[in-house]
């Protein structure tokens, strides 16, 4: 079973199997996790493809495959985070070069172009991505990047990415689309036209919140070779046993995905009834803005909800104090369900009047609805929201 790309397959089959064949030597079912730095050669130079496991090891190259057919691509190289897998992408670039990219990018991505890149003379423009005029008026002649995220965190808001891929291709823009926040069960930016995928591996792909680790995905055969050079060179790649989890995790992705979607669902519809709720963000409602888009673009409407309650600061963070089956914490994507208060936690960094413009109130709730039972979600947010009198 090492087809990547037979369209005959369906996602749950390619997930289970692809990349991955009974271990030669002893028939084990599950690929092992070669704990080994470097491998006996018969002769110099004389290898069975693996020297030295920075380059290459067997249980990455395992993972790194089966990422690539989840995501309809060709090659896949695993990193030791998301944020490694995005810095090999910008190492493509030279300095004078220009990146566009989404106003409301996961902070990670706005800090290291922001304060690492930007001292080699990497410039960024940050644009509203679902204002197409806005965003062509941001290409310049040396732009060479397009960095995007659809849905985004935390406002879910959904953008175009056949329509951003397209404008980009015409003017030999290289398009990458952090597809984290979907996961490629729900969609597959490199179908869209998109040149790259990146993941965070640690959200949903990985599933259980127990490894950080990132992957890049594409089909084309030069970006592959770069992007090879870069990740052998700088050297952030993953070990053995958290590719071996993550092949672990995606065995199982597209039966996640539905429960989270659907309990998702569930609780984005409950708090759009709630007397306390001022607005619910969530891509699978009638009411979201890009609902339609969303639907053509998406298998559903993913994991995450947010949920702007009417509220302060200080009643932001009780709310989110006061939940039980919801666990208080960054991150996102895993099997349990989190909360987050960005205003207190993963953008309390933002100066409050910038929050505000980027339309984060005080009183924002940023859940990742896990797969646990959903009336035991519904009954937990119901209480929690009693908090607020
Ligand atoms: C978490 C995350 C990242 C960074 O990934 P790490 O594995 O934490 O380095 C990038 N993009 C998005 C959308 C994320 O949620």
């Amino acid at each position: 079973m090492t087809h990547l790309n037979d369209p005959s397959l369906g996602f749950g089959t390619i997930a289970i199997h692809a990349g991955q064949q009974p271990d030669p030597t002893t028939g084990a079912i599950m690929t092992p996790v070669y704990l080994t730095s470097t491998y006996v050669q018969e002769a110099p130079a004389v290898t069975k493809g693996y020297d030295y496991s920075r380059s290459h090891n067997p249980t990455r190259t395992a993972m790194e495959q089966n990422l690539a057919a989840l995501e309809g691509g060709s090659f896949g190289l695993g990193f030791s985070s998301g944020m490694a897998a995005i810095h090999c992408v910008i190492n493509l670039l030279k300095s004078g070069d220009h990146v566009v990219a989404g106003n409301d990018l996961y902070g990670g991505t706005f800090r290291i172009l922001t304060t690492v890149h930007k001292k080699f003379g990497i410039d960024t423009t940050f644009v509203d991505l679902s204002n197409l005029k806005e965003f062509e008026a941001a290409l310049r002649p040396n732009t060479r990047l397009v960095m995007l995220e659809s849905p985004t965190n935390p406002l879910l808001r959904v953008f175009d990415l056949a329509a951003i891929a397209k404008i980009c291709r015409e003017r030999g823009i290289l398009t990458l689309a952090d597809n984290t926040f979907a996961s490629p069960y729900l969609q597959q930016p490199l179908r869209f036209g998109c040149d790259l995928v990146v993941h965070s591996l640690t959200k949903y792909l990985g599933g259980h919140s127990d490894l950080v680790g990132g992957v890049l995905v594409g089909n084309s055969a030069e970006l592959h070779k770069q992007l090879a050079h870069f990740q052998n060179s700088v050297g952030g790649t993953p070990g053995p046993l958290d590719c071996f989890l993550v092949l672990r995790g995606t065995k199982t992705l597209h039966v996640r995905m539905e429960r989270h979607c659907s309990n998702a669902l569930a609780v984005a519809r409950m708090l759009e009834a709630h007397p306390k709720v001022a607005r619910v963000h969530y891509p699978g409602l009638p009411s979201h803005p890009q609902h339609a888009l969303a639907m053509r673009q998406m298998r559903a409407g993913g994991g995450m909800v947010s949920v702007e309650l009417k509220a302060t600061v200080e009643e932001g963070k009780k709310v989110a104090s006061s939940f039980r089956v919801f666990s208080l914490a960054e991150s996102l994507g895993g099997v349990e369900s989190l909360v987050d208060h960005p205003a207190s936690m993963t953008h309390a960094s933002i100066p409050a009047a910038e929050r505000h413009k980027a339309g984060l109130s005080d009183g924002l709730i940023r859940l990742s609805v896990g797969i646990e039972d959903e009336k035991d979600l519904l009954a937990d947010v119901e209480q929690a929201l009693a908090k607020l009198r």
